[in-house]
């Protein structure tokens, strides 16, 4: 089943080998919904319908729920290496298919094809990943310190998961929740986002293929997720919530997990502070803030939101960053000449024009862009607004798209307080020549990730997550599978 050696394919030489299924995955068929009622998917890059996928309600929820209920025990019995095997030949079959899964999630997604090829790679790494844990899930065993008897502690698969995800890396939330929910002996159902269903049902369907038995992932898609994950978070059976997407909608699936006192895991908003010293090594941070900030077009919650620039070194750092954003070339997700794409909706146009108008009234100077481009699909260029004001909404809100805030700083104290200035905690950036200073500054930053002279911090290796309002609970590394296990200690006399 495994196979070991692998050879990428050339670019767009392989098309997918299936037809990209649009029904609803429960048990081991892709049905279609009891009332046949369809949801349709948008390219966002021409405003165009794509096709249109099933979509479920609460009959269909439970109705997984069954199918990964029937399939628990053979998973959670299944031995930890051939789950190993299994989620290596996720890998493998996921890479061999890199080329044609990234088009399909810029087509739905809009955004560029070099960030697509991106996703497609991480989100394959936590196949592997999980494969590797899979077979390390070790307890412990000591000794009471009374003497009397010994302390066994194991871990067991927690149960059946729910696992709802965003758009904007429509492969990569997926497989960061599906395989260490796999890896740790849970079955699972995925509620991926409705504006971007098409990857998770082809990834769903590629871990078929490669031998993820019935009933073990289960796949749903609904206009209107609310009613059918609560039934699902209602149902006993249900013991594990993991959620990407907005603070917003986290609080109310938290409030649901209640009901039943479901173990949650809870990625939600950001509002990332990028830091940049008069010690810089200025050209290596203006890397870091074109990954920071435009990798997936802005459209990513560790996305550097706010930068705080030293006075010594500001001017420079917007000149150099309106030469680097306004060289991007903007375009269709697919082109293979685009840098920066589309964004996922009018919503989000609409946002984003909200936040830069209200920094705009309050002071702030456009250096670059600041105007959506009138054309077909949902375009808003890479923006540059210096000189924001405190008290501009953007400080507050994730922009979620292609626009730079950058706000002078003198004391660094200042701009340590202004970081932590914020209800969101998930990721921060720092940018000083000076190691010692600034892993004393990541040390004060209240967040759940700090990059240091990077502008990149996912890593299928490293725990995500945030403090704060930006969620519970880590993915990613050996953390991320702890969450989908239970701790069983056994008191034993001997
Ligand atoms: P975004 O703002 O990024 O679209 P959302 O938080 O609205 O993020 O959506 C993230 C995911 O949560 C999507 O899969 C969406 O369908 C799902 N979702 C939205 N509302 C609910 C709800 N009430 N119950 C369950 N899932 C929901």
């Amino acid at each position: 089943m495994t196979s070991l050696s692998y050879t990428p394919p050339a670019a767009g030489d392989r098309p997918a080998p299936f037809a990209i299924p649009t029904g609803l995955l429960i048990g081991d068929a892709w049905v279609d919904s009891a009332t046949a009622a369809r949801i349709d998917i948008i390219n966002p890059s021409t405003g165009e319908t794509l096709t249109a996928v099933a979509d479920g309600g609460v009959a269909e929820g439970i109705a997984a729920v069954d199918a990964a209920s029937a399939a628990a025990a053979g998973w959670a019995a299944t031995p930890p290496r051939k789950r190993a095997d299994i989620l290596l030949a996720c890998f493998y079959a996921m890479m061999a298919e890199q080329e044609w899964l990234a088009q399909l999630i810029s087509l739905e997604n809009g955004k560029a094809l070099t960030d697509a090829r991106g996703e497609v790679a991480y989100a394959a790494e936590f196949f592997r990943w999980y494969a590797e844990e899979a077979v390390r899930i070790n307890g412990e065993m000591g000794i009471a310190p009374g003497g009397a008897n010994r302390i066994l502690v194991q871990y067991q698969p927690i149960g059946i998961a729910l696992l709802i995800t965003p758009w904007n890396f429509p492969a990569a939330m997926a497989t960061r929740k599906i395989a260490p929910a796999l890896a740790a002996g849970c079955t699972c159902i995925l509620k991926p986002a409705e504006e971007t269903p098409l990857t998770a049902l082809a990834v769903a369907e590629i871990m078929r293929r490669a031998g993820v038995p019935a009933g073990v992932i289960n796949v749903l898609n609904a206009s209107d997720p609310g009613p059918m994950c609560s039934a699902i978070l209602n149902d006993p059976r249900v013991r594990k919530l993991s959620f990407t997407g907005s603070t917003e909608v986290g609080r109310i699936l938290l409030r649901e997990a209640a009901n039943t006192v479901v173990s949650a895991s809870m990625e939600l908003g950001g509002n990332a502070p990028f830091l940049v010293f008069d010690d810089a090594d200025l050209d290596a941070a203006i890397e870091g803030a074109m990954v920071a900030k435009m990798r997936n077009a802005g459209e990513a919650c560790t996305a550097a939101n706010r930068f705080y620039v030293q006075r010594e070194i500001h001017d420079r750092f917007v000149e150099k960053l309106v030469a680097r954003m306004g060289a991007m070339t903007v375009g269709a997700g697919c082109d293979a000449a685009t840098q920066c794409g589309a964004m996922i909706n009018q919503a989000s146009i609409d946002k984003i024009e909200r936040l830069v108008a209200d920094a705009v009234a309050k002071g702030a100077d456009v250096r670059l862009g600041g105007k959506t481009l009138e054309r077909e699909g949902f375009f808003y260029p890479p923006s540059v607004i210096a000189n924001v004001q405190p008290g501009s909404d953007i400080l507050e809100d994730e922009v979620f798209g292609p626009v730079a805030a950058i706000i002078p700083f003198d004391d660094p104290e200042d701009a340590i307080r202004l970081a932590n200035a914020t209800e969101y905690g998930l990721a921060a950036y720092v940018y000083s020549e000076d190691l010692k200073k600034a892993l004393q500054i990541a040390e004060r930053i209240e967040c759940g990730m700090v990059a240091v002279n990077r502008g990149l911090v996912s890593d299928a290796a490293a725990p995500f997550g945030g403090m704060k309002q930006s969620g519970l609970g880590r993915e990613g590394s050996h953390h991320g599978l702890i969450e989908y296990c239970e701790i069983k200690y056994i008191a034993v006399s001997w």
